[in-house]
């Protein structure tokens, strides 16, 4: 028989955990979740990211992100429907940041590195040769790659599509523990109704735990290395002709510079802050001033064709503000016996990176859910 599993989570974590494991006839999977895509909440991050490919991690911890950019790459070449497209990435690293940047310890790792990991696996990387403009603007070197950008929205539709192509369940719900999500198990919605009324319903052979932030509150969880790392953006009609990134900014130590233009008419995203520990789910708008003063100057292509030289050229969509849900010591995959003898297997942390790391961290996913099934069945 089928095991019946429990996602709770519709984020990019549990939708690409939810469509690999749906491929398998041996899953009967339900997917639970406060959040679907669709909701804008700070809360619920990934609809919130641009997203884009600009690698975070160091070498030793890389295998998430180098495992994924190729699905992308296939996804943005190959699936017109998915909402990814290639494109060109240009970094930055300021001189005043070099210092930062050479410990490791500025909370983007990797991406700013001389030298990085990911030359290896994405296209056509370069280093810039600096300039005198550069070296005036106080940019000490930099690099440019073939990368991709995700419309994330039209994405975590894509995904939810594939899904209930292989006969996912979808429910809305809040999980207030481990144990309470075992009963949301049901091969219908309408199954589900009935089990309900007779009291009957769920429960599953395993969940999987997919909350991102709301891990800090799920009962039986409670990850108390859980923070927000408050990401504000601005989302304008203008086009940016290549996705941009700078290693920090003169106005405050938990801001940057970054952009991307997403497919499928998305818009530009614009960026942004990193701020640690901060709950404010507003934006504002001295932060958003900012953030496009700093676009406009990093790249100008951005007015091109509104005949403005300031910011007015910049035609918003929207400001948003979402929560990176960050993990004191790192991402948790792994897998965890209950006092009950089921299962449960987390994947929950991604920060920045849960986009890029989509692939890498759910096929860790299928490889555990497979391990714990085999101990099931044992049982
Ligand atoms: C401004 C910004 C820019 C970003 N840019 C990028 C980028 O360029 N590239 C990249 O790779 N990443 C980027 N990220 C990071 C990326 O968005 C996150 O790492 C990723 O979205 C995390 O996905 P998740 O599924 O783990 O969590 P989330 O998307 O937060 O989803 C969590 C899910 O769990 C549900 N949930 C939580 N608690 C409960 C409960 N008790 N009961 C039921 N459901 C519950 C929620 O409702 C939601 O459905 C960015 C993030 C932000 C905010």
């Amino acid at each position: 028989m089928a095991k019946k599993i429990v996602i709770i989570g519709a984020g990019v974590s549990g939708l690409t955990s939810a469509m690999l494991l749906s491929r398998d006839k041996d899953y009967s999977i339900t997917v639970v979740a406060k959040h679907m895509p669709g909701d804008l909440d700070a809360m619920y991050a990934s609809p919130i990211a641009g997203a884009n490919y600009l690698p975070m991690s160091d070498r030793e911890n890389s295998q998430y992100e180098a495992r994924t950019l190729p699905e992308l790459q296939r996804l943005a070449s190959h699936v017109p429907e998915a909402g990814i497209h290639h494109q060109r990435a240009r970094l930055y690293r300021r001189e005043a940041d070099m210092p930062t940047l050479r410990q490791g310890s500025n909370g983007f790792n990797g991406m700013f590195l001389e030298n990085p990991w990911y030359q290896e696996v994405v296209n056509n990387f370069v280093e810039l040769e600096v300039t005198p403009e550069m070296t005036a603007a106080g940019i000490a070197g930099g690099c440019e790659f073939d990368s991709v950008c995700i419309n994330t929205p039209v994405y975590l539709s894509w995904l939810v599509g594939k899904c209930r192509a292989n006969g996912v369940v979808f429910k809305r719900g809040s999980v207030k523990s481990l144990a309470d999500a075992r009963r949301w198990w049901s091969s219908s919605e309408k199954a589900f109704a009935e089990a309900k009324e007779k009291g009957e319903e769920g429960p599953a052979d395993i969940v999987l735990n997919m909350t991102g932030l709301g891990a800090l509150k799920l009962g039986g969880v409670m990850d108390q290395a859980m923070v927000p790392m408050r990401g504000q953006v601005v989302v304008v009609r203008n086009v940016a002709p290549v996705m941009f990134g700078t290693s920090g900014t003169d106005d405050d130590d938990e801001e940057l510079t970054y952009g991307m233009t997403r497919a499928v008419g998305g818009g530009t995203v614009l960026g942004g802050t990193y701020q640690r520990g901060n709950w404010d789910s507003q934006p504002d708008a001295a932060t958003a001033l900012r953030i496009m003063q700093r676009s406009i100057d990093t790249v100008p292509e951005l007015l091109n064709g509104t005949g403005k030289k300031d910011i007015t050229g910049l035609e918003i969509i929207r400001h948003a503000v979402g929560f990176r849900p960050y993990r004191e010591g790192g991402v948790r995959i792994e897998k965890e016996k209950m006092p009950d003898g089921s299962w449960v297997v987390h994947n929950y942390g991604h920060s920045g990176w849960g986009y890029q790391g989509s692939y890498g961290c759910a096929e860790k996913v299928v490889a555990l859910v497979k391990e714990v099934s085999r101990d099931k069945a044992k049982l």
